[in-house]
C-alpha cells in the first residue's frame, strides 16, 4: 500500500530509539554481525520492521544501510497485489550466483508467509522464512541460525499473541507508531492479510497506555495507531476499554500532543469515535474509511460488508460533526464483473463524499482469496482506463478543496527540512501535508501557526505566522 500523505523527510534524524533507552539493552549484547533490513508495503509492515531492527539490536547485531555492507539480508515484504510480490523475488535474485562472503538471507512478512518453504526452493540462498504472526517467536528462530541451522521457518498464523519488544528502533524521532490490534477477522473476498497476517489480535490497553508513556518521556509528542481494522479494536484485559476510550486515554497522555489512528473499517466505525474527535483537540481530525467502490452489488461480492447507502450515512454522521473531519479512503477499480454502470457508481459516491485524498489500485488477483476464481475479469487496458478517470476526478475534487484552504491557519507538526533555505513541511491534524517557509532555525518536531497562501492538488503552501 501506499504511505498516506508521505512527504520527503530531507532532514528526518534517523536511529532514534523509542519505548526503552537504547543504552540499556545493547550495553551488555554480543557482537554478531551487521543488517540490512528493507520494508516493502504498509505503515504496519514499516513498523514490524522497526520491532524486528530492536530484536536484532538487542541481540548485538548492528544495522546498516547497504546490503554489501550487511552479513544478514533481510526483506520485509508486501503481497497484497501481485506487483508488490514479484518485487521481492526481483530482490532475492539479485544474490544468485554472487560470490564472495555468503550472507545470511531472511524473508520477513506476508509474502513469506504466502509462499512459506517454497521460497527455499525458488532462492535456495534465503534461510530464514518468517510470517508477521510468527514474529514473537523471532529471537528463537534467530538463536536456531547463530547456532548453525541452514533454513529456519515461523510460519504459524494460529496465534493469540501479539509481538511486542522491549526495543523498538522507531525511525521518526517525532511520530511513533503504535499497533494495537495485529490480523484481520473481516473476509473481504480480494484480500490475503487475513491469510498472511492470521487472525485478529488486540494488544491489552495497559500495555499500550505504558508504551505511550514511554514514548512520551522519550520526546515523542505525536502518535499513530496502527490496525488493518483499527477500530475493531477489542482490549482482552478485564479493562474493557472501547477503542474510542483508549483515543481519549491517549489523548490525555502528557507530553502527547496528538493521537491518529488507521484504518479504520467502516462496519465498526460508531457515533463514539467521531464524539472523540470532537472531545479532544490532541485526536486528530483526519479518518481513512476505506470504500472499496461506490456499488452496493460490487461490495457484496467483495464482502465489504456495508452498502453503499450505510457507508454514506457514516460519511454524513462526520460530516455533521462539531469539527471538520478530512475523510480519505481506498478504492478498487476493475473488480471481477464490475459494470461500467458500477464504476460510475464509485465515481458518483467519490462526488457525494469530496475525499481529501484517495488510494486507488487496480484489482489484482490474490492467492487464496475467494475473488481469484470469480468470472468475468475486467481486462488490464479497461482497468488502467477506469484508474486513470477516477484519478483524473480526484485530482479536481482536491484542486478545489485545497485552494479554498488559502488564507487558514493550520497549526503544523514540522517534521521535515527542505534543501531549499528557510523551507519546511510538516502535517496538519487532518493530516494534509504542508510546505512552507520560515526564517526561524531548529523547527524540526516543533508545532508552528501556518497560513495558508496557496495549494496544488496534493499539498498545501504557507508561511510561518510569526
Ligand atoms: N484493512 C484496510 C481496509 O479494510 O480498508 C486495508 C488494508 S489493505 C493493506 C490496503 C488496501 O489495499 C485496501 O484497502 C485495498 O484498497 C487494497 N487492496 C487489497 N487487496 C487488493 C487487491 N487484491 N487488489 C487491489 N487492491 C487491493
Ligand atoms: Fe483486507 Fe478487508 Fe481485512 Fe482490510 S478488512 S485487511 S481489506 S480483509
Amino acid at each position: 500500500m501506499q504511505k498516506a500523505f508521505d512527504i520527503g523527510l530531507d532532514s528526518l534524524v534517523g536511529g532514534e530509539l523509542g519505548s526503552v533507552p537504547e543504552s540499556s539493552f545493547l550495553a551488555n549484547a554480543p557482537q554478531r554481525g551487521t543488517f540490512y533490513l528493507e520494508t516493502f508495503g504498509c505503515q504496519m509492515n514499516e513498523h514490524d520492521s522497526e520491532k524486528v531492527a530492536g530484536v536484532l539490536l538487542s541481540r548485538g547485531y548492528r544495522q546498516v544501510d547497504s546490503v554489501e555492507a550487511a552479513s544478514f539480508v533481510l526483506y520485509n515484504t508486501c503481497s497484497i497485489r501481485e506487483k508488490a510480490a514479484q518485487k521481492v523475488f526481483s530482490r532475492l535474485g539479485e544474490f544468485r550466483g554472487v560470490s564472495g562472503e555468503p550472507k545470511k538471507i531472511g524473508v520477513l512478512g506476508c509474502v513469506a508467509q504466502q509462499e512459506g518453504e517454497k521460497i527455499f526452493h525458488r532462492s535456495p540462498w534465503v534461510s530464514l522464512v518468517c510470517g508477521s504472526a510468527s514474529y514473537s517467536k523471532l529471537p528463537e528462530l534467530l538463536a536456531q541460525l547463530e547456532a548453525g541451522e541452514k533454513r529456519v521457518t515461523g510460519l504459524d498464523t494460529d496465534t493469540d499473541e501479539t509481538f511486542e519488544t522491549e526495543l523498538t528502533r522507531r525511525d521518526n524521532p517525532w511520530r511513533a507508531y503504535l499497533t494495537i490490534i495485529e490480523g484481520c477477522d473481516k473476509a473481504c473476498s480480494y484480500c490475503v492479510v487475513p491469510f498472511t497476517r492470521g487472525p485478529e489480535r488486540s494488544r491489552a490497553s495497559d500495555s499500550i497506555l505504558r508504551e505511550l508513556r514511554q514514548l512520551a518521556e522519550l520526546g515523542y509528542t505525536e502518535v499513530q495507531f496502527l490496525g488493518q481494522t483499527v477500530n475493531s479494536y477489542a482490549d482482552p484485559s478485564s479493562r474493557k476499554m472501547k477503542f474510542s476510550e483508549l483515543l481519549l486515554a491517549a489523548a490525555e497522555m502528557p507530553g502527547i500532543r496528538r493521537v491518529r489512528f488507521t484504518t479504520s473499517h467502516p462496519r465498526d466505525f460508531g457515533r463514539d469515535i467521531v464524539e472523540a474527535i470532537e472531545t479532544s483537540d490532541r485526536i486528530c481530525n483526519h479518518v481513512h474509511l476505506p470504500v472499496q467502490s461506490g456499488s452496493t452489488r460490487v461490495l457484496r461480492a467483495m464482502q465489504r460488508t456495508y452498502s453503499r447507502e450505510e457507508y454514506l450515512q457514516k460519511i454524513a454522521m462526520m460530516r455533521e460533526a462539531k469539527k471538520q473531519i478530512t475523510i480519505t479512503s481506498d478504492i478498487i477499480v476493475g473488480f471481477p464483473g464490475e459494470t461500467e454502470k458500477e464504476f460510475e457508481e464509485t465515481l458518483s459516491l467519490m462526488e457525494a463524499v469530496k475525499y481529501e485524498s484517495v488510494f486507488s489500485f487496480k484489482y489484482s488477483p490474490r492467492p487464496n482469496t475467494s475473488a481469484q476464481s470469480m468470472p468475468d475479469a475486467i481486462p488490464e487496458e479497461e482497468k488502467s482506463r477506469r484508474l486513470a478517470v477516477l484519478l483524473e476526478l480526484q485530482r479536481k475534487i482536491q484542486s478545489e478543496a485545497n485552494e479554498k484552504l488559502a488564507g487558514n491557519l493550520f497549526d503544523v507538526h514540522v517534521e521535515g527540512k527542505s534543501r531549499k533555505e528557510n523551507q519546511w513541511s510538516g502535517h496538519t491534524s487532518c493530516y494534509r501535508v504542508v510546505n512552507f517557509s520560515s526564517s526561524q532555525p531548529d523547527l524540526l518536531g516543533s508545532y508552528v501557526p501556518v497560513k495558508v497562501t496557496s495549494a496544488t492538488p496534493n499539498c498545501l503552501i504557507g508561511k510561518h505566522e510569526l
